[in-house]
């Protein structure tokens, strides 16, 4: 690994490597920027690739930083406002999902989950996050039918994926992303 300095990038972390397949460039959420190039790419060629991406990376680092900033927060009180939502809507919602599509499950909790939206236990009981009450309804819709597929193959295997998928007509990968663009808020003590 070498870093060199870039005129307008700064530093660039160079890695040379046997497992790469190709060059690549990634910006790391701190603004860091690594360049790793097979063996039989030449370090030129792999500066030259650099150079033809640089307003790439500035655009990148400014979107890393902008999503910093983009932390919601939220009072307690809001907690218990979606907390009394969530546990009106979700389950419902569960329900009607399962029922269009013939899954099965046990209960459905709901959860002050933060680090996720929801989650499928091997006894095929879901758990659904409060914060789900935030998301637009077909996201909603989407992070349950998840869940509900996990009762069928307990991974993200490929066949999990296609079931998904199937049951969404094909958007998993649109709706996916959708959803990584909302954060699960932080909490105000
Ligand atoms: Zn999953």
């Amino acid at each position: 690994m070498a870093i060199i300095r870039h005129d307008i990038l700064g530093e660039v972390e160079c890695v040379r490597s046997v497992r790469s397949r190709s060059i690549r460039l990634s910006v790391k959420p701190s603004g860091k920027i690594r360049l790793s190039y097979p063996l039989f790419v030449g370090r030129r060629r792999a500066l030259d690739f650099l150079e033809s991406r640089v307003e790439w990376v500035v655009a990148t680092r400014r979107k890393l930083a902008a999503r910093q900033a983009d932390i919601v927060r939220i009072s307690r009180a809001e907690v218990e406002r979606l907390r009394t939502i969530a546990r009106r809507t979700l389950p419902a919602k569960t329900q009607m999902l399962a029922a269009r599509f013939g899954f099965g499950y046990g209960r459905v909790t709901i959860r002050a989950a933060r680090t996720k939206w929801g989650c499928c236990t091997s006894e095929n009981n879901l758990s659904l996050s409060i914060f789900l009450a935030m998301l637009p309804d077909h996201l909603q819709e989407y992070v349950i039918i998840h869940e509900l597929c996990h009762t069928v193959h307990h991974n993200h295997s490929a066949a999990f994926h296609a079931l998904v998928d199937k049951c969404v007509e094909g958007k998993e990968k649109l709706l996916d992303r959708e959803l990584r663009s909302y954060r699960i808020p932080v909490i105000d003590e």
